[in-house]
């Protein structure tokens, strides 16, 4: 970019630009997306699929099966060498899919959650995605926003942005429109430019774009960097060291056994080297990082159609651990629709029906509510945009015909200090009968501190302490029915100049309008759900203590016995103080975005997994903090939203705790498809050891156990990983984050399943091998084995029996066993099939054999269930009650 841009006029730089004030027509921004590009970031070197399709010879199970396919060629069984390489071809080609697919996920998921821009176009305000912003928009850009491109202001007030991201520097600096002295260029210099990955954490501008995605000056630094991202989640990491250490043992057992058959069977080599492939190929878990994947990408799936976008994989894991969630007052756990009730003026409280234009406090107090908000509504579309809070008190207005459109044009604002929930208050410069007033409204306890004057129809009387006692009594007496309460200033200044908060100070009170947020309905059962599944919700809220403790008690998060406290209570407390009251601390009120951060620490301090919401700039630091950071989808600035691991995009609170139970199911899902998978692998692994001991002939072959392992297997898996939520989940606990997935007792449950399904598989082996043929009782073994694993993926869809899980809840688990079923007499009955697959003919009486005896592991573990489902008694069916689909 040359130096001179900077230097340029904002009119020279919309010339240059060929840009209206109404910003650019559809059709050019459409050819200027052709030249440009879409406004993207090219995010790191992307695996090409070949690439991905090479990766997945890459490991030990592929050297393991060409070391068995040149045994079954040296043997002279080339027919197997084909199928051993067959089913490594479709492997690496299923592999391949999924990866693709779990890319494709995930990145319809960040596009759920990439920023939007603000623009005009055509004269008119739209919100855009921002990969659609092309050089030449106006962007209008306000606190809380991501900046999208790079662009040249245009018109500022008072912008304050974050470049961290760009020079390193993580405070805030001063943007202005202004021309700067051509000598300075350096890019924190560049006060007349915003750039792309900047946070605007103070005021408002409008700005002409300049460059887009890789055009822009983080798009530079991105192409140096070219890092490639880190997908695997930390379950899925300690799966693969899990994999990697079972390989190393499966070997050095491999090699036990061939010494075993070689010296003490004194079994031929060729013979004996089978025997090790197949226990390696038969212990291998070659479906379960991949079925790990599928399940936690699934998940996040259908966690975004129930409202909750997953921007981390992480967090799914994070999510089902969460025992305390801190929530947002107005708007997660209220509906955000204020409706303004009653108003406060002159000494008198009315309600709102009752407004009195003809009195003059009360006519001042609605100029004030009309002109310092930014808030508009359309009475004939019915529509509304803008601050809820904002929207309810231009609705006083509309009420008696006043538009606040033409009265904002008849005395328009001049300067203006934003809304900033640090401060809690916001201001706006007019000129008001010639004379520069301040006019100012917020929270009542900051404004009552600075007024030292009165407004009432008798004149401006100076604030005494009676009068304030007055105020704080009405105050207390509307907080105390759950109403939010705002406080109305004004003062006047010498002039029109800058301001700054200073300026906020030295007030005449005129008075309060009161509104009304009513909790959301269902805030009330979502509390009550996370109460029953050991989940603490704790209300975190910049309103009054009165106001959050009236409304924490109608949905439930405050009890008898809990405590509130203020952002300056809080302050006092030491760590130890905070520790010891943390427990009963329901409500937490008047709190500034630091104070989230110290509530975070505290908790996190007693081991607990904590959720934190937050919307604003500010809340960043607090959410990035939290174990699960939540984001608001609607009302959220795209600053919270980068920082949060979860955007809600119904704002919702019920959602939070939906996300938890989904969390929570996903991870029993994964846990039961592993021990699903590995129960299996044990019953394979202790069929070969048991035939390698007492010098049987090896039960199955190598094609048999790859058979099983990436196909038939898989299916149930995965229908297991799509097991719904269940009201168990909600009886429980959270789990023990420090806890590992494969526990004592998941292990004990893999070994008893597995020996069991191993003796059915052996009882056919034998049954097999009366008949004096060495491939029909590895043919009966090899079938057995199959199909007491399809039945055996009923058991592990839940801890409880398969009369309780009912059949018909999870229709994939049916799906999977018949199709499992399907593959499996394809592979016994078709000719041809039956050949590569080394299986010898079957009579009707062994087929009835294979079946009862794969039944027999099935019905004893589910008898087991039944009884200890009658021990338990309580009532587990039905769906958990906030995650229904
Ligand atoms: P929560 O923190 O639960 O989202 P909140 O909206 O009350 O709730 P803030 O937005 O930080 O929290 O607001 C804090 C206080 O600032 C409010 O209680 C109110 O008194 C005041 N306030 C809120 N919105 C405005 C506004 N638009 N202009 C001026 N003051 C406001």
């Amino acid at each position: 970019m040359s130096e001179t841009f900077f230097n340029r006029s904002a009119q020279e730089t919309l010339d240059e630009l060929h840009t209206s004030p109404s910003g650019l027509s559809t059709a050019e921004a459409e050819s200027r997306t052709k030249t440009f590009g879409p406004n993207k970031l090219s995010e790191g070197r992307k695996k090409s699929v070949a690439v991905v399709f090479l990766e997945q010879f890459k490991d030990l199970l592929v050297v393991i099966l060409t070391i068995a396919a040149i045994i079954s060629l040296l043997s002279g069984e080339s027919e197997s060498t084909i199928v051993i390489f067959a089913v490594l071809l479709l492997n690496a080609v299923l592999g391949t899919v999924q990866y693709v697919k779990a890319e494709k996920s995930l990145e319809s998921l960040k596009a759920m959650s990439s920023p939007v821009a603000r623009v005009i176009r055509d004269g008119a305000r739209l919100e855009i995605p921002s990969q659609e912003v092309v050089p030449g928009d106006i962007l209008l850009l306000e606190a809380g926003d991501l900046v999208v491109a790079d662009g040249r202001i245009l018109e500022n007030f008072s912008l304050k942005v974050n470049e961290s991201s760009l020079t390193g520097e993580s405070e805030s600096v001063d943007k202005t429109a202004d021309a700067i002295p051509s000598e300075k260029v350096a890019l924190g210099d560049q006060i007349n430019m915003v750039f792309s990955g900047s946070l605007v954490t103070y005021g408002r501008a409008t700005v002409v774009v300049t460059s887009t995605g890789m055009g822009t000056e983080l798009g530079k630094i991105a192409s140096l960097m070219n890092q490639t991202q880190q997908r695997k989640t930390p379950l899925q990491t300690s799966l693969d060291n899990f994999s990697k250490k079972l390989a190393v043992i499966i070997l050095a057992v491999c090699v036990v056994v061939f010494m075993l058959s070689v010296f003490r069977s004194h079994m031929p080599v060729l013979d004996s080297l089978m025997f090790a492939v197949a226990l390696a190929v038969a212990a291998i878990p070659e479906a379960l990082s991949s079925i790990v994947t599928i399940v936690l990408a699934m998940g996040t799936q259908k966690m975004a159609r129930q409202n909750a976008v997953i921007k981390d994989l992480k967090a799914v894991e994070s999510l089902g651990a969460v025992s305390v969630i801190c929530s947002d007052k107005t708007g997660t756990l209220t509906q955000n629709r204020m409706c303004p009730q009653k108003i406060y003026a002159d000494g008198r409280l009315t309600s709102c029906e009752d407004y009195d234009l003809t009195n003059d406090a009360q006519r001042l107090l609605l100029k004030i509510a009309l002109l310092a908000s930014d808030a508009t509504t359309d009475e004939n579309a019915g529509t509304s945009i803008g601050d809820p809070t904002e929207v309810a008190l231009v609705q006083i207005g509309d009420s008696f015909g006043i538009e606040e459109s033409t009265y904002r044009s008849q005395h328009p604002r001049l300067r203006e200090l934003p809304f900033d929930s640090d401060r809690k208050l916001m201001s706006t410069l007019h000129e008001l009968e010639k004379v520069p007033t301040l006019l100012t409204k917020g929270a009542l306890d900051v404004m009552l501190e600075r007024s030292n004057w009165i407004y009432t129809t008798d004149g401006i009387l100076p604030m005494t302490d009676e009068k304030r006692s007055e105020i704080i009594n009405t105050n207390r007496s509307l907080s105390e029915e759950g109403l939010r309460v705002l406080a109305f200033a004004y003062r006047e200044l010498p002039g029109v100049r800058d301001l700054s908060i200073e300026d906020e100070n030295d007030f005449v009170f005129v008075g309060l309008i009161s509104m009304i947020d009513p909790p959301r309905p269902e805030s009330v059962q979502a509390v009550a759900d996370a109460k029953r599944g050991g989940i603490r919700t704790v209300m975190i809220t910049g309103d009054h203590k009165i106001t959050a403790t009236a409304i924490a008690r109608q949905v439930g998060i405050f009890e008898d016995g809990d405590i509130a406290v203020e952002g300056v209570e809080l302050d006092a407390m030491t760590d130890a103080e905070l520790d010891e009251k943390l427990p009963r601390i329901s409500v937490y009120a008047r709190v500034s975005p630091e104070h989230k951060i110290r509530i975070v620490d505290a908790w996190q301090r007693q081991g607990r997994i904590v959720s934190m919401t937050g919307d604003g700039v500010n809340d960043a630091p607090a959410l990035k903090k939290a174990d699960i950071g939540v984001a608001m989808g609607i009302t959220g600035t795209e600053v919270s939203k980068d920082a949060a691991s979860m955007i809600l995009t119904d704002d919702n609170f019920a959602t939070i705790v939906k996300a938890v139970i989904n969390g929570r199911n996903i991870y029993a899902n994964i846990k039961n498809a592993i021990q699903f998978l590995l129960s299996g692998n044990t019953a394979g692994i202790l069929c070969v050891l048991y035939a390698s001991l007492m010098a049987l002939p090896v039960p199955f072959a190598p094609v048999h156990l790859l058979f099983i392992n990436l196909l038939t297997d898989s299916l149930p898996a995965i229908a297991i990983g799509m097991e719904p939520s269940r009201r168990g989940l909600l009886n429980q606990p959270p789990r023990n984050p420090k806890e590992p997935i494969l526990n004592g007792s998941l292990l004990k449950r893999i070994v008893s399943q597995g020996l069991l399904i191993a003796v059915a598989t052996m009882a056919a082996f034998y049954l097999g091998h009366q008949t004096g043929s060495a491939m029909l009782a590895s043919t009966m073994a090899f079938a057995t084995l199959t199909l007491a694993r399809l039945f055996h993926g009923f058991n592990c869809r839940g801890d409880e029996s398969i009369f309780r899980l009912k059949f018909g809840t999870n229709k994939y688990s049916l799906m999977a066993f018949f199709g499992g079923v399907l593959l499996l007499a394809a592979v016994l009955f078709i000719p041809g099939l039956n050949t590569l697959f080394l299986v010898a003919p079957l009579s009707m009486t062994q087929i009835g054999q294979i079946i009862l005896l794969a039944f027999l592991p099935t019905l004893i573990i589910q008898i087991v269930k039944v009884i200890t489902d009658r021990q338990h008694g309580s009532v587990v069916t039905g769906k958990a009650t906030l995650s229904d689909d």
